[in-house]
Order: C-alpha cells, then sequence, then structure tokens
C-alpha cells in the first residue's frame, strides 16, 4: 500500500510522456505478480457478461459431442496454462470459437454443425486454447489500453481497477480481435502441436483454412480471426509438420481420411441464467 501511494505521488509528479514511460513500467512489474490473477478477473467478468445475455448454454446433448474432445485437448493443454481450461457451449448465429483469459473457452454451437469433420473443429478448439497459452488476448488489450491512455494523456491504473477495465475493453471486442498474422500463426503451430499430442490430426486446420477458400465471402463466418484465407498461415503449417515429422508425419494430409462428424439436429438447449 505504502509503495503504491509512493508510486501514485511520483506519478502526478511527473508530467508527459516520461510519465507514461514511468506508468507502463510500474505496470508492467505489477502484472508480472497479478497477471495470472488479472487473467482470472478478465475471464469472469466475460463470463458474468456472457450469462448475462442468456448466451451460456448449461445442458445441451450437444456437450456430449464436444466434451470428449475437449478432455482430450485439455489434457494435452493443461500443463502450458495456470488455470483450468473449461469448455462453455454458447448460442450465437455466427459459428466461431474464442477463448479469453482465465481458460475459459467458448464455442458456438452452430459451429458444431459448420465443421465438416472432427479435425476441423479440433484444430479451432487448440488453435483458441494456444491463445490462451501465449496469453495473446491480455497483451492485445494491454496494447490497445496502452494506446487509449496515449490519446487521453491518463496514468495507466493498477490492481483490480486495471483487470477491470481490461475486461470492459475485451467484451466490446469479443467477437471482432484483431490479431496480427504473426500472433494467428504461432497460435496455429502451437495448436497443432497440442492436438497432434492429443491424437487428432492438426491437417484440420488445414483442411478448414481450404473450406475457408472455396467458400463464397458472405459465406465466411468470422472465425479465427480475420485473416481465414491467409496463405502465409497455411504455408506455416505445412512448414512446420514438415520439420517435425516425428511428431506429425503419422498423420494425414488427405481430408478423405478424416472422421466424421455430426451434432444431433435441433438439439436442446437449457441456458444459465
Ligand atoms: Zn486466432
Amino acid at each position: 500500500m505504502r509503495n503504491k501511494t509512493f508510486k501514485n505521488s511520483m506519478l502526478s509528479a511527473i508530467a508527459g510522456h516520461c510519465l507514461l514511460a514511468v506508468a507502463i513500467a510500474s505496470g508492467q512489474s505489477a502484472s508480472a505478480d497479478q497477471g495470472q490473477d488479472q487473467e482470472l478477473q478478465m475471464g469472469q467478468e466475460v463470463f458474468n457478461d456472457l450469462k448475462a445475455k442468456g448466451e451460456i448454454i448449461e445442458s445441451s446433448p450437444l456437450y456430449d459431442q464436444l466434451r470428449p474432445l475437449a478432455d482430450a485437448i485439455t489434457r494435452v493443454a493443461q500443463p502450458r496454462y495456470n488455470h483450468p481450461f473449461k469448455f462453455y457451449l454458447v448460442h450465437e448465429t455466427q459459428p466461431n470459437a474464442f477463448a479469453t483469459p482465465g481458460g475459459n473457452v467458448y464455442v458456438v454451437d452452430s459451429l458444431l454443425y459448420f465443421v465438416k469433420n472432427t479435425e476441423e473443429l479440433t484444430g479451432t478448439l487448440c488453435h483458441e486454447v494456444a491463445h490462451t497459452i501465449h496469453h495473446d488476448t491480455v497483451t492485445l488489450m494491454e496494447k490497445q489500453e496502452r494506446l487509449r491512455r496515449r490519446e487521453v494523456g491518463a496514468a495507466v491504473l493498477l490492481g483490480p481497477t486495471r483487470a477491470h477495465i481490461l475486461a470492459i475493453a475485451l467484451i466490446g471486442k469479443l467477437h471482432s480481435l484483431s490479431y496480427s498474422r504473426d500472433v494467428e500463426s504461432r497460435a496455429d503451430l502451437t495448436g497443432s502441436d497440442i492436438c497432434a499430442s492429443a491424437k487428432y490430426n492438426p491437417w484440420g486446420l488445414v483442411w478448414l483454412f481450404q473450406d475457408f477458400q472455396n467458400a463464397r465471402p458472405s459465406e465466411l463466418p468470422q472465425l479465427l480471426s480475420d485473416h481465414p484465407d491467409d496463405q502465409h498461415r497455411v504455408d506455416a503449417l505445412k512448414k512446420h509438420f514438415r520439420e517435425s515429422p516425428s511428431a506429425f508425419a503419422e498423420f494425414s494430409s488427405d481430408p478423405m481420411s478424416a472422421k466424421p462428424f455430426s451434432a444431433p439436429r435441433n438439439a436442446p438447449e437449457a441456458f444459465m441464467h
């Protein structure tokens, strides 16, 4: 507390860009200690918001399709993240999946009807889990928040209030997070490692990109960010597979080898409230 007061008085004593530099430096050292808690809090606030909007599905036969895949991915991914991964089905119109800091992964029910096979679905889930492991969302939100504060010239807040501000920003952008191509590609590669370790063919992600390339623009969902048709990402995945034959050689690149996935039509859904 004493230290924080000292920091605050230091901050108010210094003006302009210098202030910002000091504020960011102390913000970063604080998040080194509180980073995980900040991620948990952000995730909880997004959860509360989705729940309040009546989007989170509490029970549905669709969970019977999702759970075995989510469990297998979690077994492989969990050692790489400090909070438990939890998968929730949500009801939205656009097929999508998104992960928030803190370990929650949201799978839109229509995605279960959109994917052509198990591997496309697991590829998407592994990609989202990789964003969480890389702390991509919190990094992006922090960056955008720093830019915003630079514009208004405000000092950076520390502690829970900061997590709250980042959570509000995240809720506003949940469906339009724009990561850089490199951040997306990195999530693809880590995701493919996770899928391969969980014994799901990581070529599923490549097949999904190819489906996107063949789809009409009007049919494209906002899935896997704004760069779904990016050949660079497919090339990076293929290179990654070639470079680690011990991990990837056992998997076929042929979509005809895919495991069919079928979700029960018109499955009933009960919502959390
Ligand atoms: Zn992504």
